[in-house]
């Protein structure tokens, strides 16, 4: 996703709000990763998700400042549980569509997950966990697997 300067952040919040669409526009934790944590060579950056394969954002509706100041904490907490592996965080603004289309799986952060049918990549059995996790053929989804199938939860 496009990182963006101070003045195109301040300018797209004007008009989500003049439009009554705040509620579409979310901030999330993006991470710039050293090379030896790229899981290709191009994949510069992408988004922290928390566990895996689930991104935690922060609606800006109804107090822009206010889930901004809330970023950060999710920003630093992220950032604490990174210690010394070389990764730079920063707040990003994207909306729910964008994170929809792209096939994101997430959710809005302080919200506790709930289970739903997963399928099992390996063998096709539907099992009940959470999100980007099955119970038979593997443990769990590696990090960064890729996208899930679709939004499971969230609807700001
Ligand atoms: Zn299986």
């Amino acid at each position: 996703m496009t990182m963006l300067n101070k003045s195109a952040t301040k300018k797209i919040i004007a008009e989500a709000t003049a439009r009554g669409e705040l509620g579409n526009l979310v901030y999330y934790v993006d991470m710039q990763l050293p090379r030896d944590l790229r899981p290709t060579p191009d994949a510069a950056t992408m988004p922290a998700t928390d566990p895996p394969g689930q991104l935690p954002v922060v609606s800006l509706a109804p107090d822009p400042e206010a889930a901004y100041h809330y970023a950060h904490l999710l920003q630093a907490l992220i950032e604490s549980a990174n210690k010394n592996r070389g990764i730079v965080f920063s707040i990003e603004l994207t909306t729910l569509d964008i994170l929809h289309n792209l096939g994101y799986v997430w959710y809005t952060w302080g919200d506790m997950p709930h289970e739903v049918d997963v399928m099992c990549p390996t063998c096709g059995a539907i099992n009940r966990g959470l999100p980007g996790t099955v119970h038979c053929c593997t443990e769990k989804l590696p990090a960064y697997a890729g996208t899930y199938s679709g939004q499971w939860w969230g609807g700001l």
